[in-house]
Formats: structure tokens, C-alpha cells, sequence
């Protein structure tokens, strides 16, 4: 149960708080408190005359929920803002290949107007025996490229055990859509306070990423953005997975924190990736995350879907068009109606 307190009668959170706390969970946010596990019968007659609205039938999910949190979260990195009015651009190649490698991929995806370097050194890959990724080496390379071009890190954690090596250089931890429900990992890195990129279960319903974002959150790391990239359906012949877009509005009519598009893994295939990238800008992603190489043919993994400098900054250059177009200046953002 949500109680939004009127203005007027704010002293009484912390008479809600000591009276629930201990044996229920209790989370405040500015007016609105939740209350997990009971209903309005368990409320005294000062309380409820101290609410402006109850709000039952709340969902398990209730930290990531716009019901509790009705603003848009908006995660401040060293270089970049997300979610909100702005859009933001993460690009890199999938795995870190080399120092030079990721240095030059640092400049392209530099040059499109990200403002984020995606890149693996621990790769989560289908077969054990693919390359696996460079492990801590790569993790120095892609921190001096991103260095070098005033630009944040994105890499991967596959791992809890290396949640604190990892810490050390990079600026948003991911959680790949394989390890998206590793409860004991998002545990962990719900206790730092690293932004995460949560990126959806191949087979993961929306609610099943919601949960998995509030065992992020029931740690106290609140910096989470929530990536669609692509989910299992009954045709994967022509493409690797198929692009849920039509989960973005929906995530964003749930939760208030960032939603992004990855249209690499969604499309699995180059000449597909722009128009989902597109798609998912003109739909309302806060941001899209792409994988770009100079020489796909010869990429140490993903190289059928990585867009080339040139094809990558034409995307990127629409993208941001896009974006401008359908962003009204001042735009209400939209609020749960009680
Ligand atoms: C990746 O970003 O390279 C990756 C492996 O992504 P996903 O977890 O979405 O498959
Ligand atoms: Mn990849």
C-alpha cells in the first residue's frame, strides 16, 4: 500500500515509519509512503485523515514503480545525464579487442555523439569455447580510450566476485540479459553506487525486469536504467531476437527509471539495426546503446551486427534528429493519476 501524505500533515511520516518499521518494509519517498503487506484497515483514523490518497494493489516492484516515484530518474555520470529530457548515446564495440582497438572505437563512437563507451572484457557467450574476453587488461584499455575522450564506461559484470574489481574502472556496471534474474549479482551491485544498465531476460516478462530492478534497489542503489534488447519470440530466422518496442512506453507508464534501446542484439544482423535504432528513438527511448567495429568481418564477437563508423554516425545523426522532433520544449511529463 502507497499513502500520499498531504502537505500540511508531513510530520506524521515518521509516526507511520516508527510504527511499521521493523515488522514491515517501509520506503519514503518525499509525500509517499509504502507500506509493504497491509492494507487500509491496518491504518489509525489520524492517518488516514493525514492522507491525501491510498493506493492499494501496488505492485511488488514498489521502489522502481511510478505509483511511489512519480518523477523521471535521472542518473548524473561524469559525462553524461540519462533518462528525463535527455537523450543519451552509448556506443563501442562488444568486446574489448585491444588498447588500440578500443582507443579507436573510442573516437567513433566520440564522433556520433556518445557520450558513454560500451565495451566487454567478460563476455558472456553462448559457447565456452568463443572468445571470452580480456578480462582486468581489457578493463585498463577501455578506461584509458574512454579517458581520452572525455567519455563514461559501460562494461559488463558477469560475475558477484568481480563487482569490486570492476568498480575500479568502470562508470555504469551492465547486467547482461543472461544474468538478468542472478539474484546474488544484482544483490551486489544494488550495494554499490554505480549506476546499473539492466538489460531485459531473453525471456523475461516485463514484471520479471521490474523485480529484478528492485533487488537493485532494495540494496540502495537507486541508479538503474532498464535496457529492452530484444526478446525471444517464434521467429528467429531472419533476425536474432525480436524488438520488444512496444515494451518502452510501457516500462515507461511503470517505472521512472531510464528506459533505453539496444538494437544490436535485438537485430543480430547490421542491415537491420539502424531502423530498429530509429524505432526505438521515435518511440521514446531515453537512449540507445549500439555496437559499432571498423572492420566487422574480423570482430572477435557480434561482428554480423556492428555498424561501421560511417553507417554508425548516419544513425546517430538521425537519432538525435529524431529525438529533437518529437521532444516538445517544456513537454509536461507525464504523472500516475491517483
Ligand atoms: C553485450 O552487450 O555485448 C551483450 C552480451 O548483451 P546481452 O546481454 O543483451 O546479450
Ligand atoms: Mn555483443
Amino acid at each position: 500500500m502507497i499513502i500520499v501524505i498531504k502537505d500540511n500533515q508531513m510530520t506524521i511520516i515518521d509516526e507511520i515509519r516508527n510504527r511499521f518499521e521493523g515488522t514491515h518494509e517501509v520506503f519514503v519517498h518525499h509525500n509517499r509512503v509504502a507500506i509493504q503487506g497491509i492494507s487500509e484497515t491496518d491504518l489509525t483514523q489520524d492517518e488516514k485523515i493525514a492522507a491525501d490518497a491510498i493506493i492499494d494493489n501496488v505492485p511488488a516492484a514498489v521502489q522502481g514503480s511510478r505509483l511511489f516515484h512519480p518523477e523521471d530518474t535521472v542518473i548524473t555520470t561524469k559525462h553524461s545525464q540519462i533518462g528525463g529530457a535527455h537523450f543519451t548515446m552509448m556506443a563501442g564495440p562488444c568486446s574489448v579487442e585491444s588498447a588500440e582497438h578500443v582507443m579507436k572505437m573510442a573516437k567513433v563512437a566520440k564522433s556520433g555523439g556518445a557520450t558513454i563507451l560500451r565495451g566487454g572484457a567478460f563476455k558472456p557467450r553462448t559457447s565456452p569455447y568463443s572468445f571470452q574476453g580480456l578480462g582486468e587488461d581489457g578493463l585498463k584499455y577501455l578506461r584509458a580510450a574512454a579517458d581520452a575522450y572525455d567519455m563514461d564506461v559501460l562494461t559488463e559484470v558477469m560475475d558477484q566476485d568481480h563487482v569490486d574489481m570492476i568498480a575500479r574502472y568502470t562508470d555504469i556496471f551492465q547486467i547482461g540479459a543472461r544474468n538478468m534474474q542472478n539474484f546474488s549479482l544484482l544483490k551486489a551491485v544494488g550495494k554499490t553506487n554505480i549506476p546499473v544498465m539492466l538489460k531485459r531476460g531473453m525471456s523475461a516478462t516485463i514484471d520479471d525486469i521490474l523485480n529484478a530492478a528492485e533487488y537493485i534497489a532494495a540494496g540502495g542503489n537507486h541508479q538503474i536504467m532498464i535496457t529492452e534488447r530484444g526478446i525471444r519470440t517464434f521467429d528467429n530466422k531472419y533476425t536474432r531476437n525480436t524488438l520488444d518496442l512496444g515494451a518502452v512506453p510501457v516500462l515507461q507508464k511503470l517505472t521512472h527509471y531510464p528506459v533505453i534501446v539496444d538494437p544490436s542484439h535485438a537485430a543480430g544482423h547490421t542491415e537491420f539495426v539502424v531502423p530498429e535504432a530509429l524505432a526505438g528513438v521515435a518511440i521514446g527511448a531515453s537512449g540507445l546503446v549500439v555496437e559499432i567495429h571498423d572492420d566487422p568481418a574480423h570482430a572477435f564477437s557480434d561482428g554480423a551486427q556492428a555498424l561501421k563508423p560511417d553507417e554508425y554516425r548516419q544513425m546517430a545523426a538521425k537519432a538525435f534528429a529524431i529525438r529533437q522532433l518529437i521532444t516538445t520544449p517544456n513537454e509536461e511529463k507525464s504523472e500516475v493519476t491517483l
